[in-house]
């Protein structure tokens, strides 16, 4: 970083934010300390904008705040990609049973892995639940008034 911007700071006892290189910007992983220092570098931008032009510091500083907004911006998306796992893996568990079946649960979605045993027991189940429904219909129906003998 060229010295001129320290040397302004001297001449004109600006409340100038602290001076940090753009590479070491990146290298802050304090997001509050780096808001706060957005905040300072844009109020000062702001309101010293004409006289930093006129010492032809206003890139360099502006230098310095993009490379703040963007490390703000990184460090943003890392915490929110965090708080996204950890909550991706509170909702989901996984029980897995000794004959290989396994209960997964995802959110409120829970769903059963058959192994290959209980797979065919659910199937002939379903087969046997089908079956005794008709059954249940068929006996229901005895008495409909169609079956009445006149
Ligand atoms: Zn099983």
């Amino acid at each position: 970083m060229s010295g001129l911007a320290n040397q302004l700071k001297q001449k004109l006892k600006l409340k100038m934010p602290p001076l940090v290189s753009p590479n070491k910007v990146l290298l802050i992983t304090d997001l509050y300390y780096l808001i706060d220092l957005e905040k300072k570098y844009d109020d000062f931008l702001e309101t010293n904008q004409q006289i930093l032009d006129l010492y032809n510091v206003i890139d360099e500083l502006l230098d310095i705040r993009d490379s703040i907004a963007i490390q703000v911006c990184r460090l943003k998306r890392k915490n929110r990609l965090n708080e996204y796992y950890q909550n991706m893996s509170s909702y989901f568990t996984k029980k897995e049973y000794k004959c290989g079946c396994e209960v997964i649960q995802r959110n409120y979605y829970k769903e059963h892995v058959y192994c290959p045993k209980h797979l065919h027991y659910y199937k002939t189940k379903c087969i046997l639940d089908n079956e005794l429904t008709k059954i249940n219909q068929e006996l229901a129906s005895i008495t409909n008034i169609e079956n009445e003998i006149l």
